[in-house]
């Protein structure tokens, strides 16, 4: 006869199976009763907020070593929102990667990412999403020596294009230009290190965190212009539909009371070749 021990394994192991196969986390899954709101009671119970954002990511989320701190557009969306949402709340922040962001998040590591997360149907299965707050589209950056132009010519097997795992970009990148080899590197920081080095054709990604390349280096440039759309929303556990309203309403406030505006204009205003309005929306 079985124990009792291992008819429950096997219903468990049951369960995750049918979860995975599902393409649903297991955890969120099984204690989505449990879980309801529990995210925003805490950030409204203990003060504090945490966020996961990017650390190597000009303009969006970078980790300055000078003062060693987090600084960027993502991470001032974070403050700004965290006081909305929570006046009283201390913003802590997390780094994360494009890969590490989502197990995090489910994990409980993290209360919500900010960190350039295009809103996506296959990750709304997984995470909900605020509104957009940012309109990035996926481009190229490429030494100015380089003989590529745009996303079609690098649809050849003689092209190296470098992306980061756990991105839109490396996915879309196979679709626009399935004849190139796609290396996917660890994170941004990486791959652009891999680039200047001459270990890849073009790196692709976002155009806003491109230009943030392309500002700190007289080699590369951005070209060819955006082949998709991408939409940065902040992404929370499911289950918590007050975090979410709070946040799209902080999101409001922000756009509505000059906030955004201000910031966009801070990070952006200067950057070469990039038009900040569309990009914000306005
Ligand atoms: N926005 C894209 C994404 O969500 C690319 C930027 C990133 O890797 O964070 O995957």
């Amino acid at each position: 006869m079985k124990s009792r021990f291992q008819v429950v394994m096997k219903s468990i192991l049951a369960a995750s199976a049918f979860a995975l196969v599902a393409g649903v986390s297991a955890t969120n899954e099984i204690h989505a009763d449990n879980v309801k709101n529990d995210t925003y009671k805490r950030i409204m119970k203990t003060d504090r907020m945490n966020w996961g954002v990017k650390g190597d990511t000009k303009l969006m989320g970078l980790m300055n070593i000078k003062t060693g701190k987090l600084e960027g557009f993502d991470v001032e969306m974070a403050k700004e929102i965290t006081k909305r949402v929570n006046p009283d709340a201390k913003v802590v922040y997390t780094q994360i990667t494009s890969g590490t962001r989502v197990p995090m998040l489910i994990n409980g590591n993290i209360d919500a990412i900010i960190a350039t997360m295009s809103v996506t149907p296959d990750r709304q299965k997984v995470v909900d999403f605020s509104q957009p707050y940012f309109n990035a589209g996926q481009s190229i950056l490429v030494k100015k020596s380089s003989k590529y132009h745009n996303v079609k010519e690098l649809n050849t097997p003689k092209a190296r294009v470098l992306a980061v795992q756990g991105s839109t970009s490396i996915d879309e990148i196979k679709e626009f230009a399935p004849k190139a080899k796609v290396v996917g590197l660890q994170d941004y920081a990486t791959a652009l290190t891999a680039l200047k080095a001459g270990q890849g054709d073009a790196l692709t990604t976002d155009n806003g965190i491109l230009y943030g390349m392309a500002a700190g280096s007289k080699s590369l440039e951005v070209r060819g212009g955006t082949f998709t759309k991408e939409p940065y929303g902040v992404a929370m556990q499911k289950q918590n539909p007050k975090l979410v309203k709070a946040v799209d309403k902080a999101i409001d406030d922000i756009k509505q009371d000059g906030t955004y505006e201000k910031m966009a204009k801070k990070w952006f205003g200067d950057v070469k070749g990039m038009d900040w309005k569309e990009l914000a929306g306005e």
